[in-house]
């Protein structure tokens, strides 16, 4: 296969951790050898933070690249401990949302960016914004696969069928290469008697997909981004560091 592994971090919910999941997959890629680049599509700029970058900072931003102003070898920074290149964003992203409608192409700009960069790359790894939106559909259509981290709780299956629905109307209308690559269980804690009981049913309901890694609640990830940095490059050893390096194994193993 020629070029990079295309994957969203996809979920219309905020909060069920697509950020962590990106930027701690993406140090746990570089770390088992990858060329990899985390695309921040969200307006908060959190990937782009908790890569060590100042969002405020940015010269250039996938707001940039989405209106053809500049290439994302142009807009591109390294994270500076992540050990992977970060095309960031910030607030200025949100205003895409209504340029785009009006341009041509609109859903496919991510996608064409993207390809003059990807002899650099194994894995590109996309940020989604908790919606639904122009800006995620953007990722969807640049995407081979999505992974969709989530969070064992009692509304969590509902909330996927909406999911599920928009990756299939994706894959029947705008690219048909598109697929969910898994299920990752994120916040997990076992003690918890109704998270095993969802995970159970996630399991029964999507099989192989669900991945076999799970990642724990731990304090570890959720202050890494205050530094700046991964949760894997900022505390190897932590619980939350060494499942996030496991789920890379797993996902390369998966991939063939
Ligand atoms: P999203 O990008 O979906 O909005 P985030 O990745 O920003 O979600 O996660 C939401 C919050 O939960 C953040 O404060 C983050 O640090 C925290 N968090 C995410 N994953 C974990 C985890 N495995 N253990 C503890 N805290 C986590
Ligand atoms: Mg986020």
């Amino acid at each position: 296969m020629s070029g990079p592994r295309i994957f969203c971090v996809a979920n219309q919910k905020g909060g069920v951790g697509k950020t962590t999941t990106t930027v701690n997959l993406a140090a746990g890629l570089a770390q088992i050898g990858q060329r990899v680049l985390v695309v921040d599509l969200d307006p908060q700029g959190n990937a782009t933070m908790g890569s060590g970058i100042d969002k405020r900072a940015l010269e250039a931003t996938v707001y940039d690249v989405l209106l053809e102003s500049t290439t994302v070898a142009d807009a591109r920074r390294r994270s500076p401990e992540g050990g992977y290149d970060l095309l960031g964003a910030n607030r200025e992203l949100a205003g895409a949302e209504v340029e785009l409608v009006e341009l041509e192409r609109r859903e496919r700009r991510l996608k064409a960016a993207l390809q003059a960069a990807q002899a650099d790359y194994d894995f590109v790894l996309i940020d989604c914004p908790p919606s639904l939106s122009l800006l995620t559909l953007n990722g969807l259509c640049a995407a081979h696969g999505v992974v969709v981290p989530m969070q064992c709780e009692y509304f969590a299956l509902e909330g996927l069928s909406d999911l599920v629905n928009t990756i299939k109307q994706v894959h029947a209308n705008l690219n048909p290469d598109l697929q969910i690559i898994g299920l990752l269980r994120v916040m997990y804690d076992p003690r918890i008697t109704l998270q095993q009981q969802v995970s159970d049913q996630l399991k029964a309901h999507f099989g192989d997909k669900v991945f076999d890694t799970v990642i724990p609640r731990n304090v570890r990830l959720a202050e890494a981004p205050s530094y700046g940095q991964p949760g894997v490059t900022f505390d190897p050893v932590s619980k939350g560091a060494q499942a996030f390096v496991a789920f890379a194994k797993e996902l390369v193993a998966r991939l063939g």
